[in-house]
């Protein structure tokens, strides 16, 4: 079966994800599992269909060094707009966003005696109904699960490249410091609350000079990173280094913690990312001249255009 410790690695190697070699599906009628679940996890109550599924033409999982591969993996998935398509866009290009494990396990299930239709990942769980039908369950996660995601790396992705940009028009929109200064709020999308005030978080507040937005800012990105990273974790390791030396490692335990944990590197400056002026696409700088500002290739693009209007205004 489709069981998490299968996929999670063994103590000496870095991180890679699966997906379904067949890509994967919204299934509307996948439905939650109950009461209780597979691992000793936390069921959930509600049932939200639908679920990512992997389709049924799968026959294993590909896994790749998605994070090596994608330094700004968690920039584009912030870009991502958390529709049905979107979503299973970015599913079968990266996989699903957790093993499952704490989420969800829809039930399906097909006639007793018939072939399942899954080729991988299925547990029969019970025969309960007498309705000449097996039940089997597949880890899965609804789509209000990835939309939530989705809405989470967005916001905060938003707001730390205003903080980046230090582009104080758009943080007002999101900070507000009320009336007495005795404290600050914040207001993302519709959701919102106090961020630190005299008596909430003081210690923080403190920090804070009246009107300031910027440090409120930060703040607010530090702990909307930081409560992620509780939430989908990254654990350290020692990995036995080329040379036989003992390194560190931080080991996400999916990709969904990877991304937060890119978030983090970018966030404390291990990283760095910048868009470029022309394509407007993020681009990896860490390694590049603190000046950089556009791709080499946007760049010549660019040279390339202008040259061919002026030979053409010479023409006319
Ligand atoms: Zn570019």
């Amino acid at each position: 079966m489709h069981h998490p410790d299968q996929y999670l690695d063994f103590e000496q190697s870095a991180f890679t994800w699966f997906r379904a070699d067949r890509g994967y599906y919204f299934d509307d009628k996948a439905r939650l599992e109950d009461p209780k679940p597979l691992m000793n996890q936390t069921p959930q109550k509600k049932s939200e269909p639908p679920y990512l599924l992997e389709t049924l033409e799968t026959t294993g999982f590909i896994r790749s060094r998605v994070i090596e591969q994608e330094l700004a993996l968690f920039l584009k998935f912030a870009e991502v707009q958390p529709t049905k398509e979107n979503t299973l866009a970015f599913a079968n290009e990266y996989g699903m966003l957790t093993p499952g494990k704490s989420l969800c396990t829809p039930k399906y299930s097909y006639l007793k005696g018939k072939k399942a239709p899954w080729k991988h990942g299925i547990a029969i769980l019970s025969e309960k109904k007498d309705d000449k039908r097996d039940y089997g369950a597949v880890y899965s996660e609804s789509l209000n699960f990835w939309k939530k995601e989705l809405h989470d790396m967005a916001l905060t992705v938003k707001v730390w490249e205003w903080v980046k940009n230090q582009d104080i028009s758009a943080l007002t929109e999101v900070i507000h410091w009320n009336k007495d200064g005795t404290g600050v709020n914040c207001k993302l999308d519709k959701a919102g609350g106090w961020l630190a005030s005299n008596d909430y978080h003081q210690e923080v507040f403190a920090r804070f000079r009246q009107g300031d937005i910027l440090l409120p800012a930060k703040y607010l990105v530090q702990s909307r990173v930081n409560k992620k990273l509780r939430q989908h974790t990254t654990r350290p390791r020692i990995l036995l280094g080329n040379n036989n030396r003992l390194e560190p490692y931080f080991m996400p335990e999916s990709l969904i913690a990877a991304m937060w944990f890119q978030f983090f590197q970018a966030a404390v400056g291990e990283t760095k990312f910048k868009r470029c002026l022309i394509c407007g696409q993020w681009a990896d700088v860490t390694q590049k001249n603190r000046n950089w500002s556009k791709h080499p290739e946007c760049a010549n693009r660019e040279r390339v255009r202008k040259n061919w209007e002026k030979n053409r205004k010479k023409q006319a």
